[in-house]
């Protein structure tokens, strides 16, 4: 290599000029070779000289390498080239710098940005050349295009963005872009350096925004929430904020603040709000609803249900008692009937009527009544077994199922209800008893099926009803005729008054101490067309029973009293009339008034009128019996004691009884003359009423015997077919007039 100073000292001159040449030429190469740029002498455009960095730059190893070089090489086309001297030339030549940065290429072809920096060494000769300062800015170029697009890009971010983006210092607005001008509505650039108490509504707003955000961006967080600004038209704007400062520990650099219109979000979000709590209040009145409706159904349910049981009940059961009824009791008769035929074992059935039970109803009330058959019926239940059916049909019928008993235990079972019967009954303040008459059925002989059961049962029961009641029969074949008898006298006899069938017939008493015709006694006769003379002892319980006989009775006493005032008024003027008064007749409380009034009606004297009444009178309740007889007497009614002997009555009884006259039951005369017992009998009932003052009239007197008997025994009457059969009102005339001559 050839050192660039031992070219200069050959082209130089003589030697005290020289020195100083060669020091300054020394200093220039130094110069050169130290500089950090690439400096080149040119002259007509190509190298004279160029340093080592100049080298360097376009990839040569030696300076010397480009000498001679045109610097059109250093281009990267001709074009270029020439272009540069263009604009350099009239720049030079005014003895300028001209300076310029273009692409340069290098030894290889790459090609680099580079400065260029170059002066005429002498303006006045352009062919002294010029000298050139190149430097490689490539990297210091990519380096600012990066710059550039980044912040071009940024630029673009800045202004297209769809948030709000404020620069702030000091609380005042250093920068903002677009959107955020828009979205508080002001023209660009008017908010530049305003306050941001700008874009709130009132001071209070703007001290508490940022008393709520500033600390935060302090501490070096950044602040995210919404806040509430205010647009130049003073509208609200609900925004979504995001803020940060610039640099936390450098407050002064500010802070950026990211914001988005949030109003209309925040107004789909309360009306979904609002939306979703009406809904979810429907949901809970529909759930309400439905729950009402779900319990409105569960009670209309129940109450279903409990009409349901109270009709199953109802159709079962017993009002009153709560028995079960006759319906029920088929249903569990069907069965035990099933089980009686499967196993062989036996069932017996008791039809049970209560005697006089009519009376209490008529005489105490239905209230007394009601009350006496739940008691009643408490009582029947408890005599039985648990498997037993006491069952009501209604009124005071009872039907007792009793599985597996024969008819040795159906008759215990009877005598156990007998026994029961016999206490009395507290109903208020009455004492009252009430016995049973019973009828038996037995399976399978008196019938295979509940009804025939029944029927029989039935029959039976009517047949203990007539054989005095107070008792129980078993079933037997023969009963059936007779109680179809029973059941075609009680349909006849509803008719029998209306149509004229019912008569009286009218028997002496005869005085024993005259032998005259003191009194008659009327008595009832029924002539059926088809049925034939219907006896009175056969008809007259049927009409207690039916209920007839009030009516009947009633009949009775006033045709015998017209009958009388007519004899009376005639021929007979001290006859007296006895007339038979059912038992059921005389618990009537109306009784003494009736008879007054019917008495006063034909203008006769009550002490013309005798009422025949029977033991069994004061069976259910003497108090009230003894009363009635009273009111009786006191009205100077006469009353006598029929069939005296076969019933219950007392001596204490009837002592109190005002009772004018005892008439000795006909089955005591009958054998007078053979029977010692019934003499005995006879003298004593005579002599006892006379010990009480009474009178006596002996019945059924048919013979001289018997009636010599009752004279010698001081008997005042007598009455039987010796004398006469009960005659008509006509005959019974003749017979009175026969006796008077
Ligand atoms: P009673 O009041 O004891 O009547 C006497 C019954 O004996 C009558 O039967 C009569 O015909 C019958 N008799 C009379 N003398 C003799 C006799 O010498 N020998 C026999 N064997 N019998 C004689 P009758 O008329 O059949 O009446 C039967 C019963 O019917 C009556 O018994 C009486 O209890 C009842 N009765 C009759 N008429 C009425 C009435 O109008 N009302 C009521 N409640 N009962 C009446
Ligand atoms: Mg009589
Ligand atoms: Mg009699």
């Amino acid at each position: 290599m050839l050192a660039p100073h031992s070219l200069l000292e050959s082209q130089l001159p003589g030697p005290p000029f020289h020195a100083s040449l060669q020091r300054a030429l020394r200093e220039q190469q130094t110069l050169l070779d130290s500089a950090g740029v690439g400096i080149v002498f040119l002259r007509q455009r190509c190298v004279v000289r160029c340093n080592q960095r100049y080298a360097e730059i376009f990839g040569y190893d030696h300076p010397e390498e480009l000498n001679e070089l045109t610097t059109e090489t250093f281009y990267p086309s001709r074009e270029a080239f020439r272009d540069l001297g263009r604009a350099a030339y009239p720049v030079l030549a005014q003895g300028e710098t001209y300076r310029v940065e273009r692409p340069l290429r290098r030894r290889d072809g790459t090609l680099f940005w580079g400065s260029l920096t170059g002066r005429l060494i002498n303006p006045q000769d352009t062919s002294e050349g010029s000298i050139w300062i190149v430097d490689d800015i490539d990297a210091q170029r990519r380096a600012q295009a990066a710059l550039d697009a980044a912040v071009r890009e940024k630029q673009l971010l800045f202004d297209s963005a769809m948030v709000g983006i404020v620069f702030i210092r000091d609380r005042r607005l250093t920068r903002c872009n677009h959107h955020f001008e828009q979205m508080l509505g002001y023209q660009p650039g008017e908010l530049a350096g305003c306050s941001s108490r700008q874009w709130y509504a009132s001071d209070a707003a703007w001290h508490e925004a940022g008393a709520r955000c500033y600390p935060q961006l302090a501490a070096g967080h950044s602040y995210e929430g919404e806040l509430e600004l205010c647009r130049k038209d003073g509208t609200p704007v609900i925004c979504e904020v995001r803020s940060k400062a610039i640099d936390p520990a450098n407050p002064s650099q500010g802070s950026i603040w990211i914001t988005m219109d949030i109003t209309e979000r925040k107004a789909a979000q309360a009306v979904l709000a609002r939306t979703h709590e009406e809904l979810e209040r429907q949901v809970q009145d529909r759930t309400r609803e439905l729950r009402e409706t779900v319990d409105n159904l569960h009670r209309e349910i129940n109450e279903r249900k409990a009409d349901q049981d109270r009709i199953y009940w109802l159709a079962h059961y017993d009002a009153l008692t709560g028995l079960p009824n006759r319906t029920l009791l088929a249903e569990r008769a069907q069965q035990a009937i099933r089980v009686a035929q499967e196993s062989g074992t036996p069932l017996a059935v008791i039809f049970l009527d209560l005697d006089h039970f009519k009376h209490v109803n008529d005489s105490l009330g239905h209230r007394v009544g009601d009350a006496l058959l739940v008691e009643i019926a408490k009582r029947l239940r408890a005599v039985v077994r648990d498997k037993d059916t006491v069952s009501r049909l209604g009124g005071d019928e009872f039907i007792l199922l009793l599985p597996g008993a024969n008819a040795h235990g159906a008759a215990r079972v009877a005598g156990k209800l007998q026994d029961a019967s016999r206490q009395h009954y507290q109903i208020a303040h009455h004492e009252l008893t009430m016995a049973p008459s019973m009828g038996i059925a037995l399976f399978p002989q008196d019938g295979a099926d509940f009804d025939t059961l029944t029927q029989s049962a039935d029959v039976a029961m009517y047949r203990a009803k007539l054989d005095g009641r107070n008792t129980f029969k078993f079933f037997t074949p023969e009963m059936q005729a007779q109680s179809v008898r029973a059941l075609q006298l009680e349909n006849a006899l509803r008719r029998a008054l209306e149509r004229g069938q019912l008569h009286l017939h009218y028997q002496p008493q005869m005085s024993l101490a005259t032998g005259a015709v003191h009194s008659v006694e009327a008595l009832l006769r029924w002539q059926h067309p088809q049925l034939g003379d219907v006896s009175p002892a056969e008809f007259i319980p049927i009409a207690e029973d039916s209920g007839q006989i009030l009516q009947i009775g009633e009949w009775v006493l006033r045709t015998a009293l017209s009958q009388l005032k007519i004899w009376r008024a005639t021929a007979f003027p001290g006859l007296t009339m006895a007339v038979n008064l059912s038992a059921i007749q005389f618990r009537q409380p109306q009784l003494p008034e009736l008879v007054s009034r019917m008495l006063s009606e034909f203008q006769l004297p009550p002490d013309c009128l005798e009422l025949e009444l029977t033991e069994g009178v004061a069976v259910d309740d003497p108090h009230a019996a003894v009363s009635t007889m009273d009111q009786l007497h006191a009205r100077g009614v006469r009353m006598s004691m029929d069939d005296f002997g076969t019933g219950y009555s007392s001596l204490s009884q009837l002592k109190r009884f005002q009772i004018f006259k005892l008439k000795i039951d006909q089955s005591f005369v009958r054998d007078l003359g053979n029977d010692t017992n019934d003499r005995a009998i006879v003298s004593a009932i005579i002599r006892m009423a006379q010990a009480l003052g009474m009178r006596t009239t002996a019945e059924g007197v048919e013979t001289a015997g018997q009636l010599s008997f009752l004279r010698e025994q001081g008997c005042d009457e007598a009455q039987g077919y010796h004398f006469s059969k009960p005659l008509s009102a006509p005959e019974l005339e003749a017979f009175m007039r026969r006796q008077l001559t």
